[in-house]
């Protein structure tokens, strides 16, 4: 990072950025260019390992790529403001934000999807006991992110 001054490095703070961010943006290669596609998430450890769930159709561009190439880019990004100030060069924008990279899959055991679903619900409604309807949890594709790399950084 060239402004290192702004990276966070502590585990325990780039755990609390992961959690008050409210979109991740999943970004796949495809052909010469790539496919960014913003989703909602939740956030767990597992195993020592940042993993990060995503819930949708199971039908899909996003699916299809998942299915093509199981390693994907992500970035999330939260506490936006305006920095306001005299002058055009003196405005700026406080953020702290995520970019990382990890190994990406479809969750198919209905127990494991189901946990997936309630970290996910947890990370938006702070409550963990929901329940999910067998044909829901079978039609709904849980995909399942294993960071192995991630920056942190942090513009006040
Ligand atoms: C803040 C936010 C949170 C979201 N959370 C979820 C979520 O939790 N689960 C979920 O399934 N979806 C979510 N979505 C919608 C998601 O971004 C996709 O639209 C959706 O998942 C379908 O993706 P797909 O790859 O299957 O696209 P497809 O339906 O297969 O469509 C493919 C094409 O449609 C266009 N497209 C797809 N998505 C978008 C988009 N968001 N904006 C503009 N063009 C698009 C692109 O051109 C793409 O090539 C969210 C969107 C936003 C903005």
């Amino acid at each position: 990072m060239r402004r290192n001054d702004r990276e966070i490095t502590e585990g325990p703070v780039i755990d609390q950025v992961i959690r008050s961010c409210d979109c991740c943006r999943l970004g796949f290669p495809e052909g010469g260019g790539s496919y960014i596609v913003p989703l909602n998430f939740g956030f767990t450890m597992e195993e020592g390992r940042r993993v990060l769930y995503f819930h949708g159709a199971k039908e899909g561009k996003k699916i299809r790529l998942i299915r093509e190439l199981p390693h994907v880019g992500f970035e999330m990004d939260t506490n936006h403001k305006v920095n306001e100030a005299e002058t055009a060069c003196g405005y700026s924008f406080r953020f702290r934000s995520i970019i990382g990279q990890g190994h990406v899959c479809l969750v198919e055991n209905l127990d494991e999807k189901r946990k997936a679903l309630q970290i996910i619900m947890e990370h938006y409604s702070s409550k963990r006991d929901w329940q999910f309807p067998e044909a829901a949890v079978e039609q709904t594709a849980v995909i399942k992110l294993v960071v192995t790399e991630l920056a942190c950084k942090e513009h006040l």
